[in-house]
């Protein structure tokens, strides 16, 4: 790997090894949600808009009682405010109950109460960004669909060493890297490997990096030895 790449996108054989390193891992190191043992795109969708602002164990609250009650894009299109208010209060979301209805409505209204299967028509809906709408293609439909959080984000610029702007997740170089990443086959199980991998190893404050799988060729544990 070249040593100082800053603001290049790093070959797609780097990215390659970097990937079978962290899907290696995740084979391993799973964390098992039960949003991710579905492959219906209403839940999956439900779940990563949650899964934005509040932790996963807290989303694993409030799963089961909320799709018992709203198993479909029908039934939460229906569902009155007040009572998903109730479902959703541990996550702290009261200001933004309303909008699990209003996306429910769009879908209904927009696309026949089927959750759409490109990047463009999902981010037509309340709450659904880049993130999630590439969070949804690639774990309900299995599609080559790339992510990028702040974690990632974070990773991307320890491991390659590249230079990003303040909010680096929309930077050119950043999403490139991350659909080459996702190119290949089973990118469902490569966007989860990397949620996992930056929520297990390469923490924010303090990255394992002693027993990291990718130490080797990561810029920033290069630096630090
Ligand atoms: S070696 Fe450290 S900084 Fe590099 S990817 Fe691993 S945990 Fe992150």
């Amino acid at each position: 790997m070249k040593n100082n790449p800053k603001e290049e996108t790093p070959s797609v054989k780097d990215i390659r090894i970097f990937r079978s390193r962290i899907i290696r891992w995740f084979n391993k190191n799973s964390r098992t949600y039960p949003w991710r043992e579905t492959r219906d795109p209403f839940k999956v969708l439900i779940a990563e808009i949650m899964l934005r602002r509040t932790k996963a164990d807290q989303v694993e609250q409030v799963y089961e009682r909320l799709f018992t009650e709203y198993p479909d894009v029908e039934a939460m299109a229906n569902a009155e405010d007040r009572k998903l208010e109730q479902i959703l209060y541990p996550l702290g979301l009261k200001w933004r109950t309303p909008a699990f209805g209003l996306v429910a409505r769009e879908v209904r209204e927009k696309y026949k109460c089927k959750i759409p299967e490109t990047r463009e028509e999902l981010t037509t809906l309340t709450g659904v960004g880049e993130y999630v709408a590439g969070a949804v293609l690639s774990i309900a439909y299995d599609k080559k669909e790339w992510i990028v959080d702040s974690n990632i984000l974070r990773l991307f610029r320890r491991y390659f060493g590249i230079k990003t702007s303040k909010d680096g997740r929309r930077d050119k170089h950043v999403i490139e890297i991350a659909k080459i990443y996702a190119s290949e086959r089973n990118p469902r199980k490569a966007n989860l490997a990397i949620l996992d991998f930056t929520a297990l190893v390469c923490t924010p404050r303090k990255p394992d990096c002693e027993k990291c799988p990718l130490r080797k060729r990561c810029h920033y544990a290069l630096l630090c030895s």
